[in-house]
């Protein structure tokens, strides 16, 4: 991708655009639409294409619409529908008054398609799906016609309106353009239009039992709404003949330019509706959204900003060529957005008990702590310290290593936002020999976190006060598989899933000040990562925190960018 002086994007879709607006084509204006089927939550890779869609919008003045897809009953729903809008909103955009259904078009679907058989370019066939497949030919032989191809046009209105009244059973007629068993584009070898389906649709009830192909729906909605650009993914670059094969045969003033651009595919997971079912009804996740899932609810579950997944989605750019991109690409950008805007708290995962022996029992006091380093408006919150405290287990080694710098028999090290300590002894389980409480002095002159003597310590260890910290739970998460690319050559991604992909932790302890905090709501605890609230279990009681990420930057150290 490239940047213009302006700074806005540029690529090939709005150079597209660009020749339009220059050639006055669709007299100024930009339409959009966001076209998804209600047949499952949306993923990252539709937020690239809501980004994208919205975004030129946006970009040029113009408006983008938000279309249910739903001309296809099986699989679709109400909830998935308002999962859809739930995070189309999420993601920060708007669509004002225009949310459409494709099935409401389904009588002027009808009409058309009555109108293509009256020209003589529809017909309907009464081949089975097999015959039709068989007749359909290959990349390297043509096609056959159909018996049925020169049926009458009174015989194929009659015949396609008993089609409707529901005379047949499924799948003994369709409904098939009249266009050419022998051209090269196999899409283009007389494509079914309209097929008998006796399914329930959601909104539409029993009302219907024949229903559009995609090939057909598609390309009408988009001009019945008046759409100027339709965007859609490379796999149907093989259909845009019939697109506008369809829109040039009715002879219809608004007439979209469909581009095809690549979809996105992210590594260490699935970005496939039929995949992510397949997920969630096998129970290998918790659900659509669990905060594992590539979707747009579980990542804003897990602690996702909708400012990170379209900085990501913005900065990935549009190709005209397949990848994978990283998903430490994906997560560089939420650490970034996080970085600047998440308050610092202190929480222990695995605590360890650390008595401070020279403190008064019965003693607390406080230290006022910013919430953020770089940005004092998000003000502070004070910290009670107290004789007994936890820190993490991982911070203490009775036989310590060269290498470990942190707490050790006869060591000094400080207590974030406050005093020096040194470790004078240890308790251990008479039964296992593990130490599980650690002995202390501190240092009263080293309030400040430094020593009036100019001594210094190696390291900085997070902790909390024992009688004043708050139960927690905190989930790890891990990337859900444990494969760069779990579609690979093996049919069953799902052997690939990682089984280390979570990991609860039932007895962390956290500030109190967190005791306050909302689902949702999301912090940096220090030294450990990001974590989110979690807008489902958490309760004030047992407040649970997602963890979003740790800290380390895996993106920023493949480009050579880290700071250090
Ligand atoms: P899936 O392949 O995941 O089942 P789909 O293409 O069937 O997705 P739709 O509901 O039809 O899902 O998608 C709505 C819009 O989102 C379409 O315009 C589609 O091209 C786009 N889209 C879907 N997946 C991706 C992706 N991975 N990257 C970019 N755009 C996508
Ligand atoms: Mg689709």
């Amino acid at each position: 991708m490239t940047q213009t002086n302006s700074s806005l994007p540029t690529d090939f879709i709005r150079e597209i655009i660009d020749e339009h607006l220059r050639t006055n084509r669709y007299r100024g204006r930009v339409a959009t639409r966001f076209p998804p089927e209600p047949n499952g939550y949306l993923h990252i890779g539709h937020a690239k294409s809501v980004c994208l869609n919205f975004g030129i919008a946006a970009q040029y003045g113009g408006a983008c619409n938000l279309r249910m897809d739903d001309t296809d009953p099986s699989g679709e729903s109400l909830e998935y529908v308002e999962s859809i809008i739930n995070d189309v909103r999420w993601l920060g955009f708007d669509w004002e008054d225009r949310l459409f259904y494709a099935s409401d078009y389904f009588e002027q679907l009808y009409q058309f398609a009555v109108q293509l058989i009256k020209n003589g370019n529809a017909y309907v066939c009464s081949l089975s799906a097999d015959e039709i497949r068989e007749y359909r030919g290959t990349l390297t032989e043509p096609g056959k016609e159909s018996p049925y191809r020169n049926r009458s046009i009174e015989e194929n209105l009659d015949l396609f309106e008993q089609m409707r009244a529901g005379e047949f059973e499924d799948g003994a007629y369709v409904l098939r353009a009249k266009i050419d068993m022998v051209s090269q584009n196999i899409t283009m070898r007389d494509p079914v239009l309209y097929r008998i389906k006796r399914t329930h649709h959601y909104r539409t009830g029993n009302q219907w039992c024949i229903y559009p192909m995609y090939d057909f729906a598609h390309c009408l909605s988009d001009s019945i709404e008046r759409i100027t650009h339709s965007i859609c993914t490379l796999e149907f670059e093989n259909n845009r003949p019939l697109y506008d094969w369809i829109l040039d045969q009715l002879k219809l003033d608004s007439h979209p330019q469909q581009i095809e651009f690549a979809r996105l595919n992210l590594s260490y997971t699935v970005l496939s509706k039929r995949r992510l079912i397949e997920l969630v009804g096998k129970g290998s996740v918790t659900g659509w959204d669990d905060p594992r899932m590539p979707t747009i609810a579980g990542m804003g579950r897990r602690g996702y900003t909708p400012e990170a997944i379209r900085n990501f989605c913005t900065k990935i750019g549009v190709a005209k060529n397949d990848s994978i991109i990283d998903m430490a690409l994906l997560e560089h950008y939420v650490r970034e957005d996080l970085n600047e805007r998440a308050p610092r708290v202190l929480g222990v995962l695995r605590p360890l008990r650390l008595v401070i022996d020279n403190y008064p029992e019965g003693q607390a006091e406080e230290f006022d702590s910013p919430y953020h380093p770089q940005n004092p408006e998000l003000g502070s919150r004070k910290v009670p310290f107290s004789r007994t405290l936890y820190f993490e287990q991982e911070d203490f080694m009775e036989n310590p290593p060269k290498k470990f710098f942190r707490l050790a028999p006869g060591r000094e090290v400080r207590l974030r936002y406050g005093y020096l300590i040194k470790c004078v002894s240890v308790v251990k389980d008479p039964n296992t020999g593990e130490v599980v409480e650690v002995h202390c002095t501190y240092d009263p002159e080293t309030r400040s976190g430094f020593a009036p003597d100019g001594r210094k310590v190696d390291a900085t260890i997070h902790w909390v006060s024992a009688d004043h910290s708050v139960p927690a739970e905190v989930r790890l998460y891990d990337r859900l598989f444990k494969v760069a690319n779990p579609m690979g050559e093996e049919s069953d991604f799902t052997k690939y899933l990682n089984p280390k992909s979570l990991e609860t932790l039932v007895t962390c302890r956290v500030e109190p000040s967190l005791a306050t905090a909302k689902p949702g709501d999301r912090f940096q605890f220090e030294r450990l990562g990001y974590f989110c609230v979690d807008l489902k279990d958490s309760t004030p009681q047992k407040p649970v925190f997602n963890r979003v990420l740790t800290l380390r930057d895996s993106w920023a150290k493949i480009s050579g960018q880290e700071k250090k």
